[in-house]
């Protein structure tokens, strides 16, 4: 076995709070695309052009449309080996909080409860002005753009370029992860900051960081397990030698 992966063992058999934090990687191993960069071109509009409150007060409708092709292609994919391995660690650590930059709904798909969609989830709707939000389903929505029943229009429910998180969200993260013993980042390149920032408060408050992404980030070097490789093949190995 990986002398990372048992030295990951270890840490977890004394673990009592866990945290994890993940990032797109995690769900380009279920076949999603990142929406950035090439990747993200839909009608020749860039992910910058369609993904900010500005795009979305000139055109509601087109900005729907966009989420709702995106909306499709999620809930086609389906949560791989290592979302279900998050899903389980749910259960087994006494204390556990997942927080997601996904949007895709792919980890309370898997299982999980106790998590914090930091960025918003793509299956929820929010009033512009009551502020009420709504799943959106499954079924495909042909009238956009979306309407609460208050008459208003709504909007996707996460979080767009310009924008700022939720306060009550990210205290709600870093209250956790003050007390937490074991925080693991996966599948995050570190380009984005919020993740990196949380994991270093983690750490300053004596919190062991695992790094689990197929490549070095710029934040690894100061994690304190780090594996390379894929979310699903790391997590189920880990699992197997948990149990
Ligand atoms: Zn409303």
């Amino acid at each position: 076995m990986n002398s990372q992966i048992s030295k990951l063992v270890e840490a977890a058999q004394k673990a009592r709070n866990v945290a994890v934090i993940t990032g797109a990687g995690m769900s380009r191993e279920s076949g999603i695309p990142t929406f950035r960069g090439p990747d993200g071109l839909w009608k020749n509009f860039r992910p910058e052009e369609l993904a900010t409150p500005e795009a979305f007060q000139k055109d509601p409708a087109l900005v729907w449309e966009w989420y709702e092709w995106r909306r499709q292609i999620v809930l086609k994919a389906e949560p791989h080996e290592g979302h279900r391995v998050i899903a389980a660690m749910e259960k087994f650590f006494p204390e556990f909080l997942l927080i997601t930059q996904n949007v895709d709904g792919l980890h309370p798909r898997a299982g999980n409860r106790k998590l914090i969609e930091i960025h918003g989830s793509i299956n929820r709707a929010r009033c512009t002005k009551c502020a009420t939000r709504f799943e959106l389903g499954s079924r495909v929505l042909s009238e956009l753009p979306l309407r609460c029943d208050c008459g208003a229009l709504a909007r996707p429910d996460v979080v767009w370029f310009g924008e700022s998180y939720d306060s009550n969200l990210l205290s709600a993260s870093l209250d956790f992860l003050g007390s937490a013993d074991l925080v693991w980042v996966v599948g995050s390149s570190g380009m984005v900051s919020v993740p990196v920032y949380l994991a270093a408060q983690a750490r300053e408050n004596g919190a062991l960081l695992v790094d689990l992404n197929p490549e070095e980030a710029e934040f690894s070097r100061y994690c304190d397990i780090k594996i390379r490789g894929t979310a699903g093949q790391v997590l189920s190995e880990f699992w197997k030698a948990l149990q």
